[in-house]
């Protein structure tokens, strides 16, 4: 068992145990994947190393670390023998454990993960004809209880460490062979910063094309965290993907939005669902805290959307609920008062056991989508993937103990009032 501390997650009114950002292991070494290159040096210098000598194995570290895939100090070729066992008895290069892999008919992929601390989560490979699309988990849980999604009934909320979220986006790699493989010529000749790389490569002909958070968990309210992570799987020394192929979904963090465009810079989706108050408060529960109206304005103020990098609208088909005529209409209406740049996502609603909620029809989805689309916004229906291993949107929950009804309901109103 790591270390644990207390602290608390907004939406939650008691403290939730979180992991800290440097978990010392019981052996005393330290976890090295999650941390940016700058800290690797400290550390390197904190153990012993010259200012140089740190900047130098770090800079190699790193390289080996996040673009080659590496387990084991001892596969890091140039680094010389005498100090890959001084590596490896200080440092540890950490994978979140592997509980279960399961595989879908329709080739989708999910697998149940499991933190040094006991926690359980999960990551979805959905591969498609010309993509690849991996969905990482941000939190062990949710606090936001959406009414419609099996991830808000978990009990227990933890944050995820960029330790291990990145270290989502580095199993998939391994469980797809995809590190680049070939002899990594690095000359660490006297500039360090015109170190050549020619393990070099680019997304052509790779299954892992894209990351969404849209796992587990809402990724703006574990936002520093998330964006550690994202800088390292954007880092061109590191995992090397770029920030017009990562999506974040948020349920509508207003006050962090500005932040995620500014400081991350990824793709942004957000799940909307719902076009009046009424409807979107008890669906959204954050609806009562962030309203549609400050929301869309949030969304307009977005930095880096455009038309050439819309803002994703996620819209959950609910029978009865959401999915009128007029509902359709409403959400054409709003997203043309606030000159949003944005594409519809229509999700079929994707059932679980205890639900309340039935999909609407498919002649009904279809108006609906066709709607939209006449008011010449592009909505197209996604197609469900991974149902049957419960991999789709909204079924990701883990066995942890489920929280009832009144627990859920009291949460919902917590997180309104913050
Ligand atoms: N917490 C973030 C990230 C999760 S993304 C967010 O809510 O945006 C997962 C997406 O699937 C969200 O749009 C979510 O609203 C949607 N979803 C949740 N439960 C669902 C279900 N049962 N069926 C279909 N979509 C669902
Ligand atoms: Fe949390 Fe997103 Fe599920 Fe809402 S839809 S409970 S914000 S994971």
């Amino acid at each position: 068992m790591t270390n644990t501390t207390l602290m608390s997650i907004p939406g939650q009114i008691d403290p939730v145990p979180v992991a800290r950002d440097i978990t010392p292991r019981a052996d005393g070494r330290v976890d090295l994947i999650g941390l940016p290159k700058a800290r690797i040096a400290e550390l390197f210098e904190e153990a012993g190393l010259g200012t140089r000598q740190a900047k130098l194995r770090s800079k190699q570290v790193f390289h080996w670390l996040y673009h080659r895939g590496v387990t084991d100090f001892d596969a890091m070729t140039d680094i010389a023998k005498t100090m890959r066992p001084w590596l490896a008895e200080r440092f540890v290069i950490g994978r979140p454990e592997v509980v279960e892999a399961q595989h879908s008919t329709d080739g989708t992929r999910k697998w149940l993960l499991r933190t040094a601390d006991g926690h359980d989560f999960e990551m979805v490979f959905i591969p498609d004809a010309d993509r690849g699309t991996l969905c990482v988990s941000s939190q062990v849980g949710c606090t936001l209880n959406c009414t419609f999604c099996h991830t808000g009934t978990m009990r227990l909320v933890r944050n995820l460490t960029p330790g291990e979220i990145v270290g989502q986006v580095m199993l998939a790699r391994d469980a797809l062979g995809e590190w680049p493989k070939g002899n990594m010529k690095f000359d660490f000749g006297a500039d360090l910063d015109d170190a050549e790389d020619e393990g070099h490569y680019t997304s052509d002909g790779r299954l892992l094309t894209n990351i969404v958070m849209m796992g587990m968990g809402e990724p703006l309210y574990n936002f520093d965290n998330v964006k550690g992570a994202l800088q390292l799987v954007m880092d061109g020394d590191g995992l090397a993907l770029s920030k017009r192929r990562i999506t974040l979904s948020t349920s509508g963090v207003v006050p962090m939005m500005d932040r995620c465009g500014e400081e991350i810079g990824v793709n942004l989706a957000v799940s909307l669902h719902a076009v009046t108050k009424d409807i979107r408060d008890e669906i959204v529960p954050l609806n009562r805290k962030y309203g549609i109206e400050e929301l869309l304005q949030a969304c307009a103020d977005y930095p880096g959307a455009s038309n050439a990098r819309r803002i994703t609208f996620e819209y959950v088909m609910l029978k009865d609920k959401n999915d009128s005529d007029d509902h359709a209409r409403e959400l054409v209406r709003l997203l043309k008062t606030y000159k949003l740049p944005a594409k519809v996502n229509l999700i079929p609603f994707n059932p679980w056991p205890g639900a309340n909620y039935e999909c609407s029809t498919p002649k009904r989805i279809k108006r609906f989508s066709d709607i939209v689309f006449e008011g010449g916004i592009s909505a197209p229906v996604r197609t469900p993937r991974g149902r049957d291993i419960d991999a789709a949107c909204g079924q990701l929950k883990t066995a942890a103990e489920k929280k009832s009804r009144a627990e859920r309901d009291r949460e919902a109103a917590e997180a309104a009032q913050g």
